[in-house]
């Protein structure tokens, strides 16, 4: 195969950023083109649910480099510029502004976009995943103290929105379909320690029921759920997960489906590597495609795809991570580290039933995942050991 002298990254945020700074660091001194969709400088989303929400940090703190950066990597980023298509025999991007760019290898990096409810459009109802959508809701949490807050989804999102409204003295209350919190990210005990913590701040819950309809005249009025209850509502958050951002590349030849379907080593096609929200890749280790919408997660898969890209398919290394995810809330952080089951022999340290606590999940007495909350020091310890053992095996 012959070097590759212009790769072109498409979605500048935390695995395109990644992904550009990764092929340098390999030696890569062709030309770097990143496009991105939002006209913002790329910045990090996690302080949207949490410091920049509750108005304590602006807006300049969260680009993830100074423009300079990309300067000096001489990378040509396209901000306000999405891809409409890529055709990968000729080896080109069609911009949704008419234009082209040419590539010989490209990193697909668009992550994901809220899921919505299929609701009347109304004033006050918001998801979060950009920066637009956090200064919209911003600006509505600030106007509104004392008001009526209804998340709908008591994921990771519903739950650091939850308690950054708390914060500012906003009624909450958290609509959930389940009949548990963060159902899909951590066990049972863990979700019921995380409800207990939110309720002594004042978030009141209301579980395994729907949401039948959003109503207002404009502007939201009332939530109304499937048990035939309603909620009064002055702002509405629905956090019910994302979906890949993979429309642009339909009729690319690449196989699409929950995202952009890679091999063990990120190749969607042999130029072509995926890394972050949007790639579902094949796990070595569980003989799945998987696919993971976690920060490290974006930025060690980035590093990997980077890597493999310039090797080539046939000098890839899998990509075969412990995954791990963190979250703040109310001065806690929550962290979780590789696979969590209820069906796990789970080991604790310190109270589980406290906002303070370490435990330990293994799987035929080999360690498997980590949950803890409140416990740093513990918690990495356990979380090193966990990738020690992770390496001994090979997997
Ligand atoms: C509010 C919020 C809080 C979070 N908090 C945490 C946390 O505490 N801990 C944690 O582990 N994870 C957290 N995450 C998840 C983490 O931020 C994501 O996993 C990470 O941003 C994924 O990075 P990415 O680059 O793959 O995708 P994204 O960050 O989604 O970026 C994709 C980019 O591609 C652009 N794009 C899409 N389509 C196109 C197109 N056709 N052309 C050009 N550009 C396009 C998008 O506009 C976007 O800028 C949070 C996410 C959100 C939304």
């Amino acid at each position: 195969m012959e070097a590759i002298r212009r790769v072109v990254v498409v979605g500048a945020s935390l695995a395109g950023v990644r992904a550009t700074e990764s092929l340098r660091a390999e030696g890569f001194d062709g030309d770097i083109v990143l496009v991105g969709a939002e006209r913002h400088l790329p910045y990090d989303r996690p302080p949207l649910s949490k410091q920049y929400l509750t108005g304590d940090w602006s807006a300049d703190r969260l680009p993830l480099r100074p423009r300079s950066h990309y300067d000096d990597l001489g990378v040509d980023l396209r901000l306000g510029t999405a891809a409409a298509g890529a055709d990968l025999q000729a080896g080109r991007l069609d911009l949704a502004d008419g234009g082209e760019v040419a590539f010989d290898g490209l990193v697909v990096a668009t992550g994901a976009t809220a899921r919505t409810l299929p609701v009347e459009a109304l004033a006050g109802v918001t998801v979060l995943r950009t920066l637009d959508d956090a200064a919209d809701l911003r600006r509505s949490l600030l106007r509104r103290d004392g008001g009526r807050l209804v998340i709908i989804g008591g994921g990771f999102i519903g739950l650091e929105v939850a308690a950054a409204a708390r914060s500012l003295g906003v009624h909450v209350t958290v609509v959930e379909a389940a009949d548990r919190l963060l159902a899909r990210v951590a066990d049972r005990r863990a979700g019921e320690t995380m409800q207990a913590l939110h309720r002594e701040h004042g978030v009141e819950f209301r579980l395994g029921v729907g949401v039948s309809g959003v109503r207002g005249s404009g502007r939201v009025e009332s939530v109304h759920l499937t048990d035939g209850s309603t909620l009064v509502a002055d702002a509405v958050v629905v956090g019910i997960g994302a979906t890949p951002a993979v429309e642009w590349l339909a009729g690319s030849g690449l196989r699409l489906d929950d995202g952009v379907v890679c091999d063990s080593g990120c190749f969607a096609a042999p130029r072509v590597v995926a890394a972050g929200d949007v790639a579902r890749w094949y796990d070595t280790r569980s003989g799945r495609l998987i696919r993971h919408e976690h920060w490290t997660n974006a930025t060690e898969q980035a590093r990997r795809a980077a890597a493999n890209l310039l090797n080539g398919p046939d000098g890839a290394l899998p990509y075969v991570p412990v995954p791990y995810v963190w979250s703040d809330q109310y001065g806690l952080r929550f962290q979780t580290a590789g696979e969590l089951s209820d069906s796990a022999e789970r080991r604790w340290e310190g109270n589980p039933a406290s906002p303070r606590f370490v435990t330990r999940h293994l799987t035929d007495g080999r360690l498997t995942g980590v949950v803890g909350m409140g416990m740093n020091r513990e918690f990495i310890a356990r979380r090193r050991q966990l990738v020690a053992e992770h390496e001994t095996i090979g997997a």
